[in-house]
């Protein structure tokens, strides 16, 4: 409540109390009211326009009436005090019975608005106010004023002795209503109390009036308990809660304790009266007490009946809620205990027993007891609640079934021994076993390969960090094997997807039963196993023994359905305790470049780790490996690099030279793999793919265009190499004359005359052959004359040599020289400047190839380049 109005409240209140108690403020010798009493008024008055201002009610039509009220009344006391004389009837009643009906329509009106939807059964209780009102009236006013006034008061003065307190009594009902329905308000019981103070003024008006003094006690209580009137009715309206008496209330019945009070009241209210009367010497009829209890009295009963009526259907209720309750209770697939503080059962849902799995009847058993060994977890957590009111905690339990599978229980225990109703530990059992199997499932399947149930990386790394714990306490030793399977891709490729699974389920069967039962076989991805051993003590030896016995146990031939399969593996091993690995990250790297080792090393092997495989190494072993699959996997890309001629600036011929797009290490240059082809053997299929390529597109170039493809020294060594070549010019239909093979020097070292068969045969077809990076090699003048070689490449050294003033080394013009004279083509590589350009067109180069004519670009590029429409084959 704000503080302003506590004040006004204090003001209002100190005005009317002082106005009987302060000497001479209600002196009445100047008028009826004396100064004090119209200060007073007026106080009112302003504090019930404030009110009505501030607290801004939405209907303000019925606070206008109750306004208009005050003002009539306070003008009927003015024109009272200016009469003089106090006839029964004189101009001052014409104000108070406009006012009266001022009053009377204002609370009909908020009547009207409040009690749209209230419940009606207030009606009577408003109805018990009005009459134990109207019988006060009657006891204390009407019939005292009558009798006392006498045959002499006339029709006239009856009514005016009725008409006030009449109107009190039916305000009173009004208000009664509006404080029965919806919920309490202050404002109302202000109001009510404004109407009691001017039930009470009527009676001490009558008595004044019948003794004839102003100066009498009975005055001044008259005066001031209508100031009261007037300061309660502007206390309601000043207070905030008079807003809700002209708003629907949301209907709210009256609480039942105030219904039984208000009927109790009224019974004892009409002895009580009756013998206050007496008391006061009124004249008591038979009539008068056997009606006033003829009306009070059915209002009390029906009361009563509703009531009972009330808690039997509120009963009723109960009743069904609490059967809906149980039954939602029996058919949950929860279940509840109720324990004492002890743990033991007092209640429980039905199907309680049959979740835990037991038969018996439990009541009376402790819960702990009847969950079996797994009890002491429950047992514990009720122990932590037990001492602790509302307080919850939760369990989880696994409980053997009769079929001897596991169940699992959650059970949330909240203590609450301290609620009146349950006064006990109520325990929720709810079966989890669907959740927990679940998500055991989907553990198991993320640190498991699908494919062959193996435990995967995952739970190897989890499992090797155990082992290197157990190697640091007890000094056993770990051995690691890695295991890949060299050919799976043509397994896969020539048998299906499906006979490749075949393959992997069934080598990592063997590899499981090649190893103990308390040793790890994983599946690390593809084609790759690994085996965790732990032994107490290993040397080389003994496990590269372990090895061999894994990789056996995967290469034995493999039959599905009518085939055998044969698959090789490559393994490699690594120990713990030999190569200093103590973590997992170590053993997993070193056993992994074991294994690179074993496959470059030719696969089909078990390789020991080396420290000398370093990190260079394993990237070299990794392409290697990888490089055998790059052509299925259409990795392999060629770039073209235009060969001039430098007298014209005419683009002669093309140098097709291979990249490859690597899936991780992005576009690699030739340098980078060519030399691990050789290497590994893979050129081969490299080199045939580099020349197939070649040709297709050779086949779609301008006819005059010479295309170059470079061959490694081991393609020659290919016995098929001829074979090939004719098989591909035939394939193509690329005119032989257009291809121009180029050989290093190297490709002549070891069997010569091999090699020379073969590049005669290959000659033969019509195809040409090109000394490529000449001057460089050991190649000699009769190696020159021996070959039939048609093109000498200079090699970029040389052409790097030529000065920026263009100054070109005898060395240059004497190559330059012996391709004249051998009557070969000479081609300069690698020219990057434009004195190199000039000097070599000086000395008589006939064609050249190099950054500043133009780099290697892509087979699209090139064709923008030469202006050829795109191959359908690209
Ligand atoms: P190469 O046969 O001597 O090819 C010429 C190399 O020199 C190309 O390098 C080319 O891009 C580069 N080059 C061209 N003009 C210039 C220049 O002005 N300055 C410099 N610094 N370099 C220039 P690329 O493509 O990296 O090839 C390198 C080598 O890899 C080739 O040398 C060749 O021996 C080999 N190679 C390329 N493709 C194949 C292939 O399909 N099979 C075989 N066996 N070897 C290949
Ligand atoms: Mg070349
Ligand atoms: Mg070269």
């Amino acid at each position: 409540m704000p503080i302003g109005n506590r004040t006004a409240y204090g003001v209002l209140a100190a005005l009317v109390i002082a106005y009987p108690l302060v000497p001479g403020a209600a002196d009445r010798t100047t008028g009826a009211l004396s100064h004090w009493g119209t200060v007073c008024a007026v106080a009112s008055l302003a504090v019930f326009v404030f009110g009505v201002v501030r607290n801004r009610p939405a209907s303000r039509t019925p606070w206008v009436g109750l306004g208009a009220f005050l003002v009539l009344w306070m003008l009927g006391d003015l024109a009272y005090d200016l009469a003089g004389t106090h006839p029964v009837l004189s101009p001052a009643d014409g104000f108070y019975v406009a006012g009266a009906v001022a009053g009377i329509a204002a609370l009909l009106a908020m009547n009207q608005r409040r009690l749209v939807d209230a419940p009606r059964d207030a009606l009577i209780e408003s109805g018990m106010v009005a009459l134990i009102a109207a019988i006060a009236a009657w006891l204390f006013i009407v019939e005292y004023a009558i009798d006392a006034g006498g045959p002499a008061l006339g029709a006239l003065g009856r009514s005016v002795v009725v008409f006030y307190p009449l109107v009190n009594v039916v305000a009173l009902f009004l208000v009664a209503r509006l404080l029965f329905s919806g919920g309490r308000n202050i404002a109302a019981l202000l109001l009510g109390a404004a109407f009691i103070c001017g039930l009470a003024a009527d009676g001490a008006y009558a008595y004044f009036q019948q003794m004839g003094s102003f100066s009498d006690a009975n005055v001044v209580a008259a005066d001031t308990l209508w100031l009261a009137m007037y300061a309660l009715i502007a206390a309601a309206t000043l207070h905030p809660s008079m807003v809700s008496l002209t708003e629907p209330t949301r209907g709210s019945s009256t609480r039942t304790s105030w219904q039984l009070a208000t009927a109790g009241i009224a019974l004892l209210a009409i002895p009580t009266l009756f013998a206050a009367a007496g008391l006061l010497g009124h004249t008591l009829h038979t009539i008068e007490f056997f009606l006033a209890s003829a009306t009070v009295i059915p209002l009390v009963l029906w009361r009563l009946l509703h009531l009972h009526r009330w808690v039997t259907a509120t009963h009723d209720q109960l009743e069904r809620r609490e059967h809906y309750f149980r039954q939602l209770a029996q058919q949950s697939s929860d279940s509840y205990f109720v324990l004492d503080e002890q743990g033991i059962i007092r209640d429980m849902s039905p199907g309680a027993t049959r979740m835990l799995g037991v038969h018996d009847d439990v009541h009376g058993q402790q819960l702990t007891a009847v969950v079996g060994d797994d009890g002491e977890h429950l047992a514990t957590a009720l122990a932590g609640i037990r001492t602790l009111a509302g307080m919850s905690t939760t369990v989880e339990a696994p409980l053997p079934g009769s079929d001897g599978s596991i169940r699992w229980i959650e059970a949330r225990a909240t203590n609450m021994l301290d609620d009146a109703t349950v006064r006990g530990i109520v325990v929720n059992v709810h079966d989890i076993s669907l959740r927990k199997h679940a998500l055991a499932e989907v553990e198991r399947q993320s640190l498991h390969d699908p494919l062959t149930g193996l435990p995967n990386r995952a739970l190897l790394r989890d499992r090797m960090e155990r082992v290197l714990v157990r190697r640091r306490q007890h000094g056993n030793d770990v051995v690691v094997v890695f295991c890949g399977l060299d050919n799976f891709m043509d397994v896969n490729e020539s048998l299906g997807h499906d006979r490749g699974d075949d393959v992997l389920r069934t080598v990592a069967d063997r590899l499981v039963h090649a190893v103990a039962s308390s040793d790890t076989i994983a599946r690390l991805g593809g084609d790759e196993f690994a085996a965790l051993i732990e032994v107490d003590d290993v040397n080389d030896q003994q496990a590269i023994e372990l090895a061999e016995s894994i990789r056996q146990a995967a290469t034995s031939p493999i039959r599905l359905g009518g085939l055998s399969v044969a698959v090789t593996a490559s393994v490699g091993v690594a120990i713990a305790s030999a190569d200093d690995a103590n973590t997992v990250d170590d053993l997993l790297r070193i056993a992994d470049s074991a294994l690179a080792a074993a496959k470059a090393r030719g696969r089909d092997q078990v390789v020991r780790y080396q420290p000398s495989m370093r990190q260079s190494d394993v990237v070299h072993m990794e392409l290697a490996d990888e490089l055998r699959s790059a052509v299925a996997r259409n990795e392999l890309a060629l770039h073209y690099q235009p060969i001039f001629d430098l007298s014209t600036g005419a683009i002669v011929g093309l140098e097709a030279l291979a990249r490859w797009n690597h899936p991780t290490r992005g576009l690699l240059p030739p340098r980078r793999f060519i030399p691990i082809a050789e290497q590994s053997g893979s050129i081969i299929d490299v080199g045939t793919w580099v020349l197939r390529r070649t040709c297709e597109a050779a086949a779609t170039f301008d006819d005059n265009l010479l295309i170059s493809v470079n061959l490694a020294p081991r393609q020659l060594r290919d016995p098929d190499i001829v074979a090939t070549i004719r098989g591909l010019l035939d394939a193509t239909g690329l005119e032989p004359s257009r291809l121009a093979l180029e050989l290093t020097e190297s490709a002549l070292i070891g069997n010569f005359d091999e090699a020379v068969t073969r590049l005669r045969a290959i000659s033969r077809l019509g195809v040409k052959i090109a000394i490529d990076d000449f001057g460089v090699g050991f190649a000699s003048i009769d190696y020159l004359r021996r070959f039939p070689t048609d093109i000498l490449k200079i090699d970029a050294s040389y052409v790097s040599s030529i000065t920026e003033a263009g100054d070109v080394s005898a060395l240059v013009r004497g190559l330059l020289g012996l391709g004249r004279t051998l009557d070969l083509i000479t081609i300069a590589e690698g020219i990057e400047t434009s004195p190199q350009l000039a000097a070599l067109q000086r000395e008589g180069c006939a064609y050249g190839q190099g950054f500043i004519l133009e780099r290697a670009v892509s087979e699209h590029q090139i064709r923008e380049l030469l202006g050829t429409p795109p191959s359908p084959t690209v």
